[in-house]
Parts: structure tokens; C-alpha cells; sequence
């Protein structure tokens, strides 16, 4: 063993991303409050996803570029988590892992916060948030933060559902 070996590293984490050259621009606008999805140029494609990928998963294409979504969408399903030994998450206990609907289309994995289990309804009109990672992190874009989604009220009727509500002053987005 090197006799200069650096200091044991604190406990690790498990909600860390790992930005890489590619990831980073995405990192680096969520620690801005913007999320980013990818969408496809080709001829009779145009489709969006995420995550992130460098190549279209409809048609293969790897015109893919990055946009900034709206950061609206719907709740599509979720799972209430009461058990998760991995730190930082036993500290947060319990949390709603879910699955939501972007406007722009792509289904995202993420967190509901601000809403009692009691409230969560399929479909109820989300709007994204962040949270900013807090600690001793590796180096990367800072701030680094994850997206998670809050709910929205919905547009009123007669409104277009293209209009972006104003979040409740829950101090969610910052
Ligand atoms: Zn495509």
C-alpha cells in the first residue's frame, strides 16, 4: 500500500449523479433550475426523449439535439418508498419515487415532493422543481441539483395548456 494515501472518503452517497462530457450540459441546467430533454431532427422523426442519449431511440438518427422542456407534467404512476438503507436516502424516508408523463412527451423517473401520499392522483398536472445536492460532492457542475416535480394546479379552463402556472410559495423552486 502507498504510504501516502488520501484521507478514507466520508459515507457514501448514493444520489450523486455522475456527470460526464456528454451529461454535463444536462447537470449544469438542472443546477441553473432549466430541465433539458433531447429531441431528434430527422425527417419524419422530431420525437423527444430522455434520458439523455446521443442517438434517437425511435429511429436510431444522431441528429439529437439538446431543449429546454417546459418542465410540465403528468403524474402517470408511483411507488410511496418506507425502506432504502442506501444513505442519503434512509434520512428522507418516505419519499414517492414516481413515474411522470413530460408535456413534450418523454416518460421521466424522478421524486413528487410537497404532496401528501393521500393527494397523488394519476394524472394531477406536475411541475418540476430541484433539488439541490447538499454535502461534500465530487467535482462537477455546481450546484448540483436533480429534478423532481411538485404539484401544479391546472391551467383554468379555457386556457391554453401551454400556459405555465406560478408555483405555490412551498420554497420548492429556488
Ligand atoms: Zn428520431
Amino acid at each position: 500500500m502507498h504510504a501516502n494515501r488520501p484521507p478514507a472518503p466520508t459515507a457514501p452517497r448514493f444520489d450523486v449523479p455522475e456527470a460526464d462530457a456528454f451529461t454535463r450540459p444536462y447537470w449544469e441546467a438542472a443546477g441553473r433550475g432549466r430541465l433539458l430533454i433531447r429531441r431528434c431532427r430527422a425527417a419524419g422523426c422530431g420525437r423527444a426523449h430522455h434520458y439523455p442519449r446521443e442517438f434517437c431511440p425511435r429511429c436510431w438518427s444522431e441528429d439529437v439535439v439538446w431543449e429546454a422542456a417546459s418542465g410540465r407534467a403528468v403524474l402517470y404512476t408511483w411507488s410511496v418508498v418506507h425502506v432504502n438503507d442506501l444513505p442519503p436516502f434512509g434520512g428522507r424516508l418516505p419519499y414517492t419515487a414516481a413515474v411522470v408523463d413530460l408535456t413534450e412527451g418523454p416518460r421521466m423517473m424522478t421524486e413528487i415532493v410537497g404532496c401528501e401520499e393521500g393527494e397523488l392522483r394519476i394524472g394531477m398536472p406536475l411541475a418540476v422543481s430541484f433539488r439541490k445536492l447538499d454535502g461534500e460532492l465530487p467535482a462537477g457542475p455546481p450546484p448540483l441539483s436533480v429534478p423532481v416535480f411538485t404539484p401544479c394546479p391546472a391551467p383554468a379552463q379555457g386556457q391554453s395548456s401551454s400556459v405555465v402556472q406560478p408555483l405555490s410559495a412551498d420554497g420548492l423552486r429556488r
